[in-house]
């Protein structure tokens, strides 16, 4: 059934494309319409939060990722006035040991509009 489908996806934002990864991985065939011309990098890069991170992992994307991303080790609140530090949030082995948040920071390319 799935393989004599084809599903159109609007857009190849990390939306668009986390669903056609999705879509095709259960034998689907996808195509996915662009209005922009080419997909490139905006801004420094795409904090991706610790539920994000778990589905592109499950769609196989781990190994691709580790060669792009960084795991911080912690947010850090700092205060304007002092400079000191306000609070700290640990991130990445620290919190994954604990069940608490992990977060990546990765640049993939996207598009602009
Ligand atoms: C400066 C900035 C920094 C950000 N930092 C983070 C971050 O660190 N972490 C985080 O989680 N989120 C961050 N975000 C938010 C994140 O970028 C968005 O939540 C995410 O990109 C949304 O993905 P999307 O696929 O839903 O939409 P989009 O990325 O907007 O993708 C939609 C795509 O659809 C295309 N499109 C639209 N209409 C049509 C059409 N009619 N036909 C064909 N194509 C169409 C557009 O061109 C676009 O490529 C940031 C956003 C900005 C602006």
């Amino acid at each position: 059934m799935a393989g004599s489908r084809t599903i159109f996806v609007a857009g190849a934002g990390i939306g668009g494309l986390t669903v056609s990864l999705a879509l095709a991985a259960r034998g689907f065939r996808v195509v996915i319409l662009e209005k922009s011309e080419r997909l490139e990098e905006i801004g420094a890069g795409l904090q991706l939060s610790p539920n994000a991170s778990r589905v592109l992992v499950a769609l196989g994307l781990q190994p691709r990722l580790a060669g792009r991303a960084v795991t911080p080790e912690a947010i850090s609140l700092m205060s304007v006035r002092s400079g000191g530090e306000v609070a700290r949030l640990p991130l990445g082995e620290v919190a994954a040991r604990s069940g608490s948040a992990a977060s990546s920071k990765t640049s993939p390319p996207m598009p602009r509009g």
